[in-house]
């Protein structure tokens, strides 16, 4: 009896596997699809205790977590708790996740397809940042490669889509 139920345990586990790992990433940790991942398919939802919006905005005033998540004027969820795996998922400028809120919950989902091995990520939101970046800015891949490209113009006096990259760093510099 103990063991044919243990099995049968052990075949549920086996049904879903997991669609990501936590691993190294850039910068600390990040969430990297341990297989492919299909554009528009939830991959994971950001738990965590649920706290009046009001409170959250006093305590990212005094930047104390970075993990408060708002859902919306009522509801943030507090996402520090280390279950909650979502809080490993990196910011980017360029994400391909999304969250959605859905009758109280925050579910993360894909909005292009994610290859087996790629870092799973979001856009965090300009108020985040401004939080909790520090002066040395966004560092996300695409952000990291125009520094890299910009760096490379100027030393060849090329001008090329200038406009379109300054553009993007006022974005990104807002209240430093
Ligand atoms: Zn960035």
């Amino acid at each position: 009896m103990a063991a044919a139920s243990r099995q049968k345990a052990k075949i549920t586990r086996k049904v879903k596997p997991p669609l990501f790992r936590v691993g190294r990433a850039r910068t600390g940790l990040g969430l990297f699809a341990v297989q492919d991942i299909p554009e528009r398919k939830l991959v994971i939802e950001y738990t965590g205790r649920r706290i009046p919006t009001k409170l959250a905005q006093e305590i990212d005033r005094r930047r104390a977590n970075k993990y408060l998540f708002e859902i919306d004027s009522r509801w943030t969820i507090d996402g520090s708790v280390r279950s909650n795996l979502a809080r490993y998922a990196n910011h980017s400028c360029d994400p391909n996740t999304e969250a959605e809120s859905n009758r109280g919950r925050l579910m993360y989902r894909a909005i292009k397809p994610i290859a087996e091995g790629d870092e799973i990520t979001l856009d965090y939101g300009e108020e985040h940042m401004e939080l909790y970046f520090g002066k040395a800015g966004c560092l996300c891949p695409p952000c990291v490669d125009i520094a890299k490209k910009d760096v490379a113009k100027s030393a060849t006096k090329k001008k090329k889509r200038k406009t379109s990259k300054a553009a993007a760093h006022s974005r990104l510099n807002v209240g430093d």
